[in-house]
């Protein structure tokens, strides 16, 4: 009889679904994919976990208790440690497998194997682990998987060309880039590609005139390089890409800025995050910050949305206003060499 397996759509699900799915696809299993997060599932998430949790992990909870009442066989819960050598992932993440598992009664076992690649870079012994619990043949898995990362590399490099999750998960159509401002839109995938939790802000966003850029459509090793800026290496796999992708946004042309999505009780965030404001303060790059958490407001974030739009489009037309028949810029700069006497 075929085998099923629930996965949440939460989480690292929007960076490594197409792996996993096509993964147990590969080993003949059923594959249940909950659907988009709505308030039914958040409210379900947040009665369960504690208060402090940030709201990814609340909307994950919501998402295993939607796959806890099926009659499944598993439901995939990985213990992600660390996806690349000497980086770790956000300490929720790791410990969520015994999170959920101690708060959500389930009908069908947790699967949830141990990637560590900190020391070294291969999935050797999380494959073991996984065909060990599912009493798989490991050649049978190994084989599986070098077939899944190949689906796996296919979308990577579809999100690098700015094709986004959902257009690669549903084939919806491509959002053209023809705005009149360049956006970098901050923060984990989990935040930028679940619109309930961002409330929509792709489409806000591109509805107002904004070309989008994620740190998605800048290659890993520009995001490793960039962030190489820091006396001490960073350790958070998704902060050096947020940090990187930053750095790197300093050389877009155009009228540009940055809207920073971060999770309320986001300890990476709260550094990371900070790490940013200064960089983007220094290189005067103009940013927006929201906090995203059960309570934020959509009205508020619309209001704030449009008020740093209009900043951006004022700023540009301040700068067209001061460039001379002569082609020489009279703007801010030269204004405060005058004021400060530099
Ligand atoms: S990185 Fe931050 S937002 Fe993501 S799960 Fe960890 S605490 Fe939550």
């Amino acid at each position: 009889m075929t085998k099923s397996i629930g996965i949440p759509r939460g989480l690292l699900f929007y960076n490594f679904s197409p792996l996993w799915s096509s993964f147990f696809e590969s080993l003949g299993m059923e594959v249940v994919t909950t659907s988009e997060t709505n308030k039914g599932i958040m409210d379900k998430g947040a009665s369960k976990v504690v208060d402090e949790a940030c709201l990814p992990v609340k909307v994950f909870y919501g998402h295993v208790a939607e796959l806890a009442g099926r009659e499944l066989d598993y439901i995939f819960v990985p213990r992600l440690v660390s996806i690349e050598k000497g980086s770790y992932i956000c300490p929720k993440i790791i410990g969520i497998p015994d999170m959920v598992k101690a708060n959500i009664p389930a009908k069908s076992d947790f699967l949830s194997p141990n990637l560590n690649m900190r020391a070294k870079e291969n999935h050797h012994q999380f494959l073991k682990e996984i065909a060990e619990l599912m009493g798989e043949n490991f050649n049978r898995v190994q084989k599986a998987w070098r077939s899944a990362m190949k689906v796996q590399q296919k979308y990577e490099l579809d999100l690098l060309q700015g094709i986004y999750p959902e257009e690669v998960f549903f084939k919806s159509e491509t959002l053209d880039n023809s705005g009149d401002l360049n956006i970098l839109l901050l923060g984990h995938e989990y935040n930028l590609y679940d619109d309930y939790i961002n409330m929509g802000i792709r489409n806000k966003l591109k509805q107002m005139g904004c070309n989008l850029i994620t740190s998605n459509q800048v290659p890993k090793y520009v995001q490793q390089v960039e962030s190489r800026v820091l006396s001490k290496r960073m350790f958070w796999t998704y902060g050096k890409s947020l940090l990187g992708t930053a750095r790197y946004f300093r050389e877009m042309p155009g009228n540009k800025g940055v809207v920073i999505l971060t999770s309320f009780g986001c300890g990476i965030d709260s550094i990371v995050g900070n790490m940013i404001i200064r960089y983007l303060g220094k290189m005067k790059i103009p940013y927006l910050n929201i906090t995203l958490d059960e309570h934020t407001g959509e009205a508020g974030i619309n209001t704030r949305i449009e008020a740093f739009l209009d900043l951006l489009r004022w700023r540009r037309e301040i700068d067209e206003n001061n460039i001379s028949a002569y082609g020489e810029y009279l703007g801010n700069h030269q204004r405060y060499a005058g004021i400060y006497g530099s």
